[in-house]
Protein backbone atom coordinates (compact mmCIF):
# COMPACT_ATOMS: atom_id res chain seq x y z
CA UNK A 1 0.00 0.00 0.00
CA UNK A 2 1.12 3.15 -0.62
CA UNK A 3 1.04 6.61 1.55
CA UNK A 4 -0.66 9.42 1.53
CA UNK A 5 0.15 12.80 3.50
CA UNK A 6 -2.20 14.73 5.78
CA UNK A 7 -2.72 17.95 4.29
CA UNK A 8 -4.18 21.11 6.76
CA UNK A 9 -7.94 20.88 7.65
CA UNK A 10 -8.15 17.06 7.30
CA UNK A 11 -9.24 14.83 10.09
CA UNK A 12 -6.66 12.77 12.19
CA UNK A 13 -8.50 9.20 10.71
CA UNK A 14 -7.35 10.12 7.10
CA UNK A 15 -3.59 9.70 8.23
CA UNK A 16 -4.24 6.05 8.28
CA UNK A 17 -5.96 6.14 5.22
CA UNK A 18 -3.96 4.27 2.12
CA UNK A 19 -4.45 3.65 -1.33
CA UNK A 20 -5.46 -0.24 -2.25
CA UNK A 21 -2.26 -0.98 -4.36
CA UNK A 22 -4.86 -3.23 -6.43
CA UNK A 23 -7.02 -0.50 -7.19
CA UNK A 24 -3.31 1.80 -8.46
CA UNK A 25 -2.65 -1.31 -10.43
CA UNK A 26 -5.87 -1.58 -11.89
CA UNK A 27 -5.45 1.92 -13.06
CA UNK A 28 -2.42 1.17 -15.01
CA UNK A 29 -3.70 -1.96 -16.51
CA UNK A 30 -6.51 -0.06 -18.34
CA UNK A 31 -4.26 0.13 -21.24
CA UNK A 32 -6.09 -1.82 -24.45
CA UNK A 33 -2.23 -3.46 -24.84
CA UNK A 34 -2.37 -4.52 -21.39
CA UNK A 35 -3.63 -8.24 -20.76
CA UNK A 36 -4.35 -7.85 -17.20
CA UNK A 37 -4.17 -10.87 -14.36
CA UNK A 38 -4.69 -8.28 -11.84
CA UNK A 39 -8.00 -7.36 -10.78
CA UNK A 40 -10.57 -9.71 -8.86
CA UNK A 41 -13.40 -9.26 -11.71
CA UNK A 42 -15.43 -11.58 -12.96
CA UNK A 43 -15.49 -12.42 -16.23
CA UNK A 44 -17.36 -9.54 -18.41
CA UNK A 45 -18.42 -11.43 -21.17
CA UNK A 46 -19.79 -14.23 -18.54
CA UNK A 47 -22.19 -11.79 -16.72
CA UNK A 48 -25.73 -12.80 -18.10
CA UNK A 49 -26.40 -9.46 -19.20
CA UNK A 50 -29.42 -10.54 -20.77
CA UNK A 51 -30.53 -11.41 -17.86
CA UNK A 52 -29.92 -8.59 -16.23
CA UNK A 53 -31.94 -6.53 -18.46
CA UNK A 54 -34.98 -9.04 -18.26
CA UNK A 55 -35.09 -8.85 -14.09
CA UNK A 56 -34.20 -4.85 -14.47
CA UNK A 57 -37.88 -4.69 -16.61
CA UNK A 58 -39.67 -7.09 -14.49
CA UNK A 59 -39.24 -4.86 -10.98
CA UNK A 60 -39.74 -1.80 -12.94
CA UNK A 61 -43.24 -2.35 -12.76
CA UNK A 62 -43.22 -2.40 -8.99
CA UNK A 63 -43.79 0.63 -7.37
CA UNK A 64 -41.29 -0.53 -4.49
CA UNK A 65 -38.46 -0.65 -7.35
CA UNK A 66 -38.00 3.29 -7.48
CA UNK A 67 -38.51 4.27 -3.49
CA UNK A 68 -36.38 4.33 -0.68
CA UNK A 69 -36.33 0.76 1.05
CA UNK A 70 -35.84 -0.64 4.29
CA UNK A 71 -32.18 -0.01 5.81
CA UNK A 72 -31.58 -3.50 6.18
CA UNK A 73 -32.97 -3.79 2.60
CA UNK A 74 -35.41 -4.78 0.74
CA UNK A 75 -37.51 -7.62 2.29
CA UNK A 76 -37.80 -9.40 -0.81
CA UNK A 77 -33.86 -9.62 -0.79
CA UNK A 78 -33.89 -10.81 2.34
CA UNK A 79 -36.32 -13.66 2.35
CA UNK A 80 -34.59 -14.79 -1.19
CA UNK A 81 -31.32 -14.90 0.73
CA UNK A 82 -32.24 -15.93 3.76
CA UNK A 83 -33.07 -19.06 2.02
CA UNK A 84 -30.45 -19.92 -0.04
CA UNK A 85 -28.13 -19.07 3.04
CA UNK A 86 -30.46 -21.90 5.05
CA UNK A 87 -29.57 -24.57 2.11
CA UNK A 88 -26.33 -24.00 2.34
CA UNK A 89 -26.02 -24.86 6.24
CA UNK A 90 -27.55 -27.62 4.97
CA UNK A 91 -30.93 -26.81 6.07
CA UNK A 92 -30.73 -25.11 9.26
CA UNK A 93 -33.23 -22.15 9.33
CA UNK A 94 -32.37 -18.72 9.01
CA UNK A 95 -34.47 -16.09 9.53
CA UNK A 96 -34.85 -13.16 7.19
CA UNK A 97 -34.17 -10.39 9.86
CA UNK A 98 -30.32 -11.89 10.67
CA UNK A 99 -29.86 -10.92 7.22
CA UNK A 100 -28.68 -7.05 6.02
CA UNK A 101 -28.20 -6.10 2.74
CA UNK A 102 -25.21 -4.23 1.78
CA UNK A 103 -23.47 -2.23 -1.04
CA UNK A 104 -21.67 -4.99 -2.10
CA UNK A 105 -20.07 -6.65 0.56
CA UNK A 106 -17.23 -4.65 1.33
CA UNK A 107 -19.65 -1.75 2.57
CA UNK A 108 -20.81 -4.80 5.33
CA UNK A 109 -16.67 -5.02 6.45
CA UNK A 110 -16.72 -1.03 6.91
CA UNK A 111 -20.11 -0.75 8.68
CA UNK A 112 -18.79 -3.84 11.00
CA UNK A 113 -15.38 -2.61 11.87
CA UNK A 114 -17.28 0.51 12.90
CA UNK A 115 -19.56 -1.88 14.96
CA UNK A 116 -17.40 -4.32 16.08
CA UNK A 117 -13.99 -2.50 16.68
CA UNK A 118 -12.79 0.58 19.13
CA UNK A 119 -9.10 2.33 17.68
CA UNK A 120 -6.57 0.06 19.14
CA UNK A 121 -8.67 -3.49 19.05
CA UNK A 122 -6.73 -6.10 18.07
CA UNK A 123 -8.13 -7.25 14.64
CA UNK A 124 -6.36 -11.46 13.62
CA UNK A 125 -6.35 -11.28 9.78
CA UNK A 126 -5.21 -14.45 7.18
CA UNK A 127 -2.01 -13.89 6.05
CA UNK A 128 -1.44 -13.35 2.89
CA UNK A 129 -4.71 -11.27 3.70
CA UNK A 130 -7.65 -9.66 1.28
CA UNK A 131 -6.13 -5.99 0.81
CA UNK A 132 -9.52 -4.95 0.97
CA UNK A 133 -9.94 -5.95 4.50
CA UNK A 134 -6.41 -4.49 4.81
CA UNK A 135 -7.86 -1.40 3.86
CA UNK A 136 -10.86 -1.37 6.36
CA UNK A 137 -8.94 -2.29 9.22
CA UNK A 138 -6.36 -0.13 8.75
CA UNK A 139 -9.33 3.29 8.50
CA UNK A 140 -10.82 1.42 11.97
CA UNK A 141 -7.29 1.76 13.63
CA UNK A 142 -7.53 -1.57 14.35
CA UNK A 143 -3.86 -3.15 15.73
CA UNK A 144 -3.72 -5.87 13.37
CA UNK A 145 -1.98 -9.63 14.20
CA UNK A 146 -1.90 -11.70 10.75
CA UNK A 147 -1.65 -15.62 11.11
CA UNK A 148 -0.54 -17.02 8.34
CA UNK A 149 -2.55 -19.30 6.23
CA UNK A 150 -1.81 -23.12 4.26
CA UNK A 151 -3.19 -25.25 2.14
CA UNK A 152 -5.88 -25.45 5.13
CA UNK A 153 -6.76 -22.26 5.38
CA UNK A 154 -5.80 -20.03 8.60
CA UNK A 155 -3.58 -21.80 10.83
CA UNK A 156 -6.11 -22.07 13.86
CA UNK A 157 -3.38 -24.21 16.08
CA UNK A 158 -1.02 -20.88 15.94
CA UNK A 159 -4.69 -18.60 16.68
CA UNK A 160 -4.85 -21.46 19.82
CA UNK A 161 -0.76 -20.66 20.95
CA UNK A 162 -1.11 -16.62 20.51
CA UNK A 163 -4.39 -16.76 22.30
CA UNK A 164 -3.44 -19.17 25.42
CA UNK A 165 -0.25 -16.47 24.83
CA UNK A 166 -2.77 -13.49 26.19
CA UNK A 167 -3.52 -12.36 22.61
CA UNK A 168 -7.24 -10.96 22.78
CA UNK A 169 -8.57 -10.13 19.54
CA UNK A 170 -12.31 -8.41 19.01
CA UNK A 171 -12.85 -10.00 15.51
CA UNK A 172 -10.86 -12.25 13.16
CA UNK A 173 -11.02 -12.06 9.59
CA UNK A 174 -11.38 -14.93 7.15
CA UNK A 175 -11.70 -15.71 3.38
CA UNK A 176 -12.43 -19.41 3.96
CA UNK A 177 -13.22 -20.60 0.52
CA UNK A 178 -10.32 -20.17 -2.22
CA UNK A 179 -9.20 -17.83 -0.76
CA UNK A 180 -7.91 -14.08 -1.88
CA UNK A 181 -4.96 -14.26 -2.89
CA UNK A 182 -3.83 -18.19 -2.12
CA UNK A 183 -6.42 -19.87 -3.46
CA UNK A 184 -7.01 -22.50 -0.55
CA UNK A 185 -10.02 -23.37 1.37
CA UNK A 186 -10.13 -24.08 5.31
CA UNK A 187 -10.46 -28.04 6.18
CA UNK A 188 -14.01 -28.59 8.13
CA UNK A 189 -11.75 -29.25 10.91
CA UNK A 190 -10.29 -25.99 11.36
CA UNK A 191 -13.81 -24.50 10.77
CA UNK A 192 -15.25 -26.43 13.79
CA UNK A 193 -11.79 -25.45 15.57
CA UNK A 194 -11.98 -21.39 14.59
CA UNK A 195 -15.57 -21.71 15.52
CA UNK A 196 -15.06 -23.08 18.90
CA UNK A 197 -12.42 -20.90 19.72
CA UNK A 198 -14.16 -17.58 18.85
CA UNK A 199 -16.95 -19.20 21.68
CA UNK A 200 -14.54 -19.95 24.19
CA UNK A 201 -12.59 -16.43 23.73
CA UNK A 202 -15.60 -14.53 22.87
CA UNK A 203 -14.72 -12.48 19.75
CA UNK A 204 -16.25 -12.81 16.23
CA UNK A 205 -15.30 -14.37 13.22
CA UNK A 206 -16.10 -12.27 10.18
CA UNK A 207 -16.52 -15.36 7.64
CA UNK A 208 -15.86 -13.58 3.99
CA UNK A 209 -17.48 -15.57 1.43
CA UNK A 210 -17.48 -13.88 -1.98
CA UNK A 211 -16.01 -17.27 -3.80
CA UNK A 212 -17.93 -19.92 -2.05
CA UNK A 213 -20.08 -20.91 -5.25
CA UNK A 214 -17.52 -21.17 -7.41
CA UNK A 215 -16.35 -24.20 -6.84
CA UNK A 216 -15.10 -26.41 -9.86
CA UNK A 217 -15.04 -30.53 -10.39
CA UNK A 218 -15.16 -32.91 -7.42
CA UNK A 219 -11.49 -32.70 -7.26
CA UNK A 220 -11.08 -33.01 -3.49
CA UNK A 221 -14.34 -32.64 -2.29
CA UNK A 222 -15.40 -34.71 0.99
CA UNK A 223 -18.95 -34.61 -0.90
CA UNK A 224 -18.29 -35.78 -4.22
CA UNK A 225 -19.77 -32.05 -6.08
CA UNK A 226 -16.83 -29.80 -5.25
CA UNK A 227 -18.51 -27.42 -3.80
CA UNK A 228 -16.67 -26.49 -0.09
CA UNK A 229 -17.32 -27.62 3.86
CA UNK A 230 -20.04 -26.41 5.33
CA UNK A 231 -19.99 -22.66 6.39
CA UNK A 232 -18.14 -22.11 9.99
CA UNK A 233 -21.20 -20.55 10.84
CA UNK A 234 -22.64 -23.93 11.22
CA UNK A 235 -20.57 -24.59 14.12
CA UNK A 236 -20.36 -21.60 16.52
CA UNK A 237 -22.46 -19.21 18.13
CA UNK A 238 -20.02 -15.77 16.93
CA UNK A 239 -19.35 -15.57 13.35
CA UNK A 240 -20.71 -13.47 10.94
CA UNK A 241 -20.85 -14.44 7.41
CA UNK A 242 -20.47 -12.20 4.20
CA UNK A 243 -21.68 -12.98 0.77
CA UNK A 244 -22.08 -11.44 -1.69
CA UNK A 245 -23.95 -10.65 -6.12
CA UNK A 246 -20.90 -9.28 -7.54
CA UNK A 247 -19.09 -12.32 -8.34
CA UNK A 248 -21.89 -14.97 -9.50
CA UNK A 249 -24.04 -11.84 -10.79
CA UNK A 250 -22.54 -8.78 -11.61
CA UNK A 251 -20.62 -6.31 -9.67
CA UNK A 252 -22.55 -3.51 -10.85
CA UNK A 253 -25.60 -4.51 -8.70
CA UNK A 254 -23.71 -3.68 -6.01
CA UNK A 255 -25.61 -6.16 -3.40
CA UNK A 256 -23.68 -7.99 -0.80
CA UNK A 257 -25.12 -8.97 2.84
CA UNK A 258 -24.42 -10.59 6.36
CA UNK A 259 -26.09 -12.93 8.49
CA UNK A 260 -25.47 -11.99 11.84
CA UNK A 261 -26.61 -12.41 15.55
CA UNK A 262 -29.68 -9.66 15.83
CA UNK A 263 -27.57 -7.45 18.31
CA UNK A 264 -24.96 -7.20 15.67
CA UNK A 265 -27.55 -6.81 12.47
CA UNK A 266 -29.32 -3.74 14.61
CA UNK A 267 -26.12 -1.85 15.46
CA UNK A 268 -25.14 -1.94 11.87
CA UNK A 269 -28.61 -1.16 10.53
CA UNK A 270 -28.06 2.51 12.64
CA UNK A 271 -24.75 2.66 11.12
CA UNK A 272 -26.17 2.87 7.94
CA UNK A 273 -28.99 4.84 8.28
CA UNK A 274 -26.26 7.55 8.82
CA UNK A 275 -24.18 6.16 5.83
CA UNK A 276 -26.51 6.28 3.34
CA UNK A 277 -30.59 5.38 4.67
CA UNK A 278 -30.55 2.61 2.40
CA UNK A 279 -29.55 1.08 -0.52
CA UNK A 280 -30.85 0.83 -3.91
CA UNK A 281 -34.39 -1.09 -4.13
CA UNK A 282 -34.35 -1.47 -7.69
CA UNK A 283 -30.49 -3.44 -7.82
CA UNK A 284 -31.85 -5.07 -4.32
CA UNK A 285 -35.35 -6.34 -6.65
CA UNK A 286 -33.19 -7.49 -9.76
CA UNK A 287 -30.95 -9.88 -7.42
CA UNK A 288 -34.05 -11.30 -5.49
CA UNK A 289 -35.32 -11.67 -9.16
CA UNK A 290 -32.46 -13.46 -10.61
CA UNK A 291 -31.40 -15.02 -6.93
CA UNK A 292 -35.05 -16.22 -6.52
CA UNK A 293 -34.78 -18.19 -9.81
CA UNK A 294 -33.28 -21.34 -8.87
CA UNK A 295 -33.56 -23.33 -12.04
CA UNK A 296 -31.85 -20.21 -13.75
CA UNK A 297 -29.45 -19.86 -11.19
CA UNK A 298 -27.85 -23.29 -11.00
CA UNK A 299 -27.78 -23.27 -14.39
CA UNK A 300 -25.42 -20.13 -15.09
CA UNK A 301 -23.74 -21.23 -11.85
CA UNK A 302 -22.70 -24.64 -13.20
CA UNK A 303 -21.64 -22.72 -16.44
CA UNK A 304 -19.47 -20.61 -14.67
CA UNK A 305 -17.89 -23.10 -12.86
CA UNK A 306 -17.11 -24.70 -16.08
CA UNK A 307 -15.96 -21.87 -17.64
CA UNK A 308 -13.44 -21.03 -14.68
CA UNK A 309 -12.20 -24.56 -13.97
CA UNK A 310 -11.51 -24.30 -18.20
CA UNK A 311 -9.68 -20.85 -17.27
CA UNK A 312 -7.65 -22.17 -14.46
CA UNK A 313 -6.47 -25.28 -16.09
CA UNK A 314 -5.16 -23.18 -19.11
CA UNK A 315 -3.39 -21.04 -16.62
CA UNK A 316 -1.60 -23.12 -14.28
CA UNK A 317 -1.00 -25.42 -17.88
CA UNK A 318 0.88 -22.70 -19.23
CA UNK A 319 2.59 -21.03 -16.23
CA UNK A 320 4.57 -24.94 -16.11
CA UNK A 321 4.93 -25.32 -19.64
CA UNK A 322 6.78 -21.54 -19.47
CA UNK A 323 8.53 -21.68 -16.11
CA UNK A 324 8.20 -25.39 -15.41
CA UNK A 325 10.27 -25.64 -11.76
CA UNK A 326 11.09 -21.89 -11.31
CA UNK A 327 8.04 -21.30 -10.14
CA UNK A 328 5.87 -23.18 -7.65
CA UNK A 329 1.88 -22.73 -8.95
CA UNK A 330 -1.14 -23.18 -6.63
CA UNK A 331 -3.95 -25.36 -8.18
CA UNK A 332 -7.19 -24.13 -7.86
CA UNK A 333 -10.37 -25.98 -6.89
CA UNK A 334 -12.85 -22.86 -7.18
CA UNK A 335 -12.64 -19.21 -6.94
CA UNK A 336 -10.70 -17.13 -9.17
CA UNK A 337 -6.96 -16.92 -8.31
CA UNK A 338 -3.75 -18.72 -8.75
CA UNK A 339 -1.07 -17.96 -6.58
CA UNK A 340 2.33 -18.87 -7.94
CA UNK A 341 5.58 -18.20 -5.64
CA UNK A 342 9.66 -18.24 -7.88
CA UNK A 343 12.12 -21.07 -6.62
CA UNK A 344 14.32 -18.96 -8.58
CA UNK A 345 14.72 -16.00 -6.41
CA UNK A 346 12.88 -13.69 -8.66
CA UNK A 347 11.37 -10.59 -7.00
CA UNK A 348 8.12 -10.09 -8.06
CA UNK A 349 7.84 -6.18 -7.75
CA UNK A 350 10.81 -5.81 -9.88
CA UNK A 351 8.72 -8.08 -12.31
CA UNK A 352 5.78 -6.08 -12.36
CA UNK A 353 7.37 -3.15 -13.99
CA UNK A 354 9.23 -5.46 -16.77
CA UNK A 355 6.04 -7.16 -17.28
CA UNK A 356 3.90 -3.61 -17.82
CA UNK A 357 6.26 -3.45 -20.02
CA UNK A 358 5.74 -6.40 -21.83
CA UNK A 359 2.12 -5.58 -21.71
CA UNK A 360 0.83 -8.47 -19.38
CA UNK A 361 -0.21 -7.45 -15.26
CA UNK A 362 -0.69 -9.43 -12.17
CA UNK A 363 -0.20 -8.43 -8.42
CA UNK A 364 2.65 -8.72 -6.37
CA UNK A 365 2.63 -10.67 -3.31
CA UNK A 366 3.61 -7.94 -1.15
CA UNK A 367 -0.02 -6.05 -1.60
CA UNK A 368 -1.33 -8.85 0.34
CA UNK A 369 1.17 -9.01 3.57
CA UNK A 370 0.51 -6.83 6.74
CA UNK A 371 4.60 -6.98 6.83
CA UNK A 372 7.60 -7.17 4.45
CA UNK A 373 6.61 -10.79 2.52
CA UNK A 374 5.83 -12.81 -0.04
CA UNK A 375 8.24 -10.66 -2.50
CA UNK A 376 8.72 -13.53 -4.25
CA UNK A 377 5.08 -14.68 -4.85
CA UNK A 378 1.71 -13.09 -7.15
CA UNK A 379 -1.69 -13.41 -7.38
CA UNK A 380 -2.68 -14.21 -10.97
CA UNK A 381 -6.59 -14.01 -12.21
CA UNK A 382 -7.80 -16.42 -14.31
CA UNK A 383 -11.35 -15.18 -14.45
CA UNK A 384 -11.40 -12.26 -16.82
CA UNK A 385 -9.61 -13.94 -19.55
CA UNK A 386 -10.03 -16.89 -22.63
CA UNK A 387 -7.81 -19.44 -22.18
CA UNK A 388 -5.95 -18.14 -25.81
CA UNK A 389 -5.98 -14.71 -23.71
CA UNK A 390 -4.41 -16.04 -20.96
CA UNK A 391 -1.81 -18.68 -22.67
CA UNK A 392 -0.87 -15.31 -24.25
CA UNK A 393 -0.08 -13.33 -21.16
CA UNK A 394 1.87 -15.93 -19.72
CA UNK A 395 4.17 -15.86 -23.01
CA UNK A 396 4.69 -12.31 -22.01
CA UNK A 397 5.44 -13.27 -18.32
CA UNK A 398 8.08 -15.53 -19.76
CA UNK A 399 9.25 -12.67 -21.38
CA UNK A 400 9.45 -10.05 -19.18
CA UNK A 401 11.04 -12.95 -16.35
CA UNK A 402 13.61 -13.68 -19.46
CA UNK A 403 14.51 -9.81 -19.48
CA UNK A 404 15.06 -9.51 -15.45
CA UNK A 405 17.54 -12.30 -15.67
CA UNK A 406 19.49 -11.56 -18.17
CA UNK A 407 20.88 -8.58 -16.31
N1 LIG B 1 -14.30 -9.89 0.21
C1 LIG B 1 -13.40 -10.45 -0.59
C2 LIG B 1 -12.55 -11.57 -0.08
C3 LIG B 1 -13.24 -10.00 -1.91
O1 LIG B 1 -12.32 -10.59 -2.70
C4 LIG B 1 -14.06 -8.93 -2.37
C5 LIG B 1 -13.93 -8.34 -3.76
N2 LIG B 1 -12.83 -8.57 -4.47
C6 LIG B 1 -14.99 -8.38 -1.47
C7 LIG B 1 -15.09 -8.88 -0.19
C8 LIG B 1 -15.87 -7.21 -1.84
O2 LIG B 1 -16.69 -7.46 -2.93
P1 LIG B 1 -18.06 -6.70 -3.20
O3 LIG B 1 -18.05 -5.41 -2.42
O4 LIG B 1 -18.12 -6.47 -4.66
O5 LIG B 1 -19.16 -7.61 -2.71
Amino acid sequence: MSSTHRPVGLARRTESLSSSAIRDLLALTARDDVISLAGGLPATDLIPVARIAAAAEAVLRSPDAVQYCETAGHRTLRSVIASRESAVRGGVEVPADTVVVTHGSQQALTLLAQALIDPGAVVVIDEPAYTGALQVFSIAEARIEAIEIDADGMDTAELERRLTAGLRPVVVHTVANFHNPRGVTMSEQRRRHLAALADHYGFWVIEDDPYGEIWFAATGSTHGTGAPPPPIACFGDRVIRLSSASKILAPTLRVGWFVAPSAVCAAVELLKQGADLCGSSMTQLMAANMLGDTAWLDAHLTTLRREYACRATALTAALDAEFSARLTVSRPTGGMFAWATFEDGTGTDELLAAALEHGVAFVPGSAFASAEQYGRSLRLSFAGSTPAELAEAVRRLGAAHASIRAH
